[in-house]
């Protein structure tokens, strides 16, 4: 077991990197090089680092670290285009990675990434459970644990970059299990390594940010230089059922929310996607559509409609697909641009917290059980 007092090199933002190898009295090009070595050559071994001298790598041996967390189970659905890790973290807690291909032409079901691919993006977790809550969603049920810290969200990205190479990841999305804005600090400090061009270099327009109305945060967001994209989690028009599926609302209430989305569309010229996933009998009507239109009505926009997966512990329902599609024709004749999230895109990015919630641990021996099945995939063979 490694020691908790290792520094993890990827939780140090650039002032913190430059003062330590300061205090170590090295000269402060060492700082770039670092920079390099983790996060464009993505080592996760400090004697790999060959162009630092021999001592200071010794030293970093002795009291620093990279974070680069264990890979406990791995599924990937049918096609091949989409990858779910459950990550071990230092702690042995553990958190939900994914990525997700998108292919021209997807021709293959192997770990192989197929023909044509031109956008791999990452989804990535900000806590180990949620404080939010929602009463749909199986990181909400499961409670919450902790935040993460900035290493442990880069990490993932690092994780994945590593498999993919030598082709690039094109986008991060902060949409796995946690509410990315409830520690902003914490979020900003891994949005700005990964955008950093001396670091990740990953421009910000291909980054977005989910959130369920953290409106404070949401203000901080606007106030950044950074164009990060916006996605606010909405499920509900009207706030008596959004004080039930999103229980942020009670604090944050939609008033609150859409002036402050309103406010980052202006101020950003970035349009704001809004997700809302349709649960069969409970927001899905043609009123719920246009109470839904109404209020986005002449705000630079764009609706993601989740047709939703449902959790074992949840009475929540898909909606049947006819009215997932008479949905998206109300908002779509009131001009608001609106799409379907993809069916492998349901098992994925919005089941966030699924796969952890079916690899429990078992009583006799304490280990994780392997998975069996998750709906719609596969279990991968584990590649390393
Ligand atoms: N906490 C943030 C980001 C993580 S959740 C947020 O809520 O926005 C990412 C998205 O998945 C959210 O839109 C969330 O509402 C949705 N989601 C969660 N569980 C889901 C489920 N079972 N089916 C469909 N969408 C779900
Ligand atoms: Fe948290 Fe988002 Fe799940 Fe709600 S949907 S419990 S905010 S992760």
């Amino acid at each position: 077991m490694r020691s908790k007092q290792l520094i993890d090199l990827l939780d140090l933002n650039k002032t913190k990197l430059a003062g330590l190898l300061q205090a170590w009295g090295e000269p402060a090009y060492r700082a770039a090089q670092i920079e390099r070595w983790l996060y464009r050559e993505l080592v996760t071994d400090f004697a790999a680092m060959t162009n630092l001298p021999r001592g200071l790598r010794a030293r970093l041996q002795a009291s620093a670290r990279i974070g680069t967390p264990r890979a406990i189970a791995e599924t990937a659905s049918a096609d091949g285009l989409t990858r779910k890790s459950l990550l071990q973290l230092d702690d042995g807690q553990t958190v939900e990675a994914v990525l997700m291909l998108y292919a021209d032409a997807p021709n293959s079901p192997q770990l192989e990434e197929p023909r044509g691919v031109h956008r791999r993006t990452v989804c990535v977790s900000t806590q180990v459970g949620c404080p939010i809550g929602c009463p749909f969603c199986a990181t909400g049920q499961a409670g919450f644990v902790r935040n993460l810290t900035p290493g442990e969200i880069i990490a993932q990205v690092l994780g994945f970059a590593r498999e993919v190479r030598p082709a690039a990841l094109t986008n991060v999305v902060l949409m796995g299990m946690g509410e990315p804005l409830w520690q902003f600090d914490v979020t900003w400090q891994a949005i700005e390594s990964l955008t950093d061009s001396a670091r990740f270099g990953m421009g910000a327009r291909r980054i977005t940010i989910s959130t369920a109305g953290e409106v404070r945060g949401i203000e901080r967001m606007a106030r950044e230089p950074l164009p990060i994209n916006l996605a606010i989690s909405l499920h509900a028009a009207d706030d008596e059922l959004r004080d039930v599926l999103v229980p942020l609302n009670r604090k944050y209430p939609l008033r609150d929310v859409m002036r402050a989305a309103r406010a980052y569309a202006e101020r950003t010229r970035r349009r704001v996607t809004f997700e809302y996933a349709l649960m069969d009998g409970v927001n899905d009507r043609a009123e719920d559509a246009r109470a839904l239109a109404q209020m986005l009505h002449g705000l630079l926009c764009h609706v993601n409609l989740i047709p939703l997966n449902p959790t074992a512990a949840s009475p929540y329902k898909r909606s049947p697909r006819a009215r997932v599609l008479a949905f998206e024709r109300v908002l779509r004749q009131a001009r608001i641009p609106t799409t379907v999230r993809v069916e492998r895109g349901i098992e994925i990015a919005a089941g966030c917290g699924q796969l952890r919630q079916v690899t429990h641990k078992s009583p006799v021996t304490g280990r994780n059980s392997q998975i069996v099945s998750v709906q719609g995939m596969t279990r991968l063979p584990r590649s390393k």
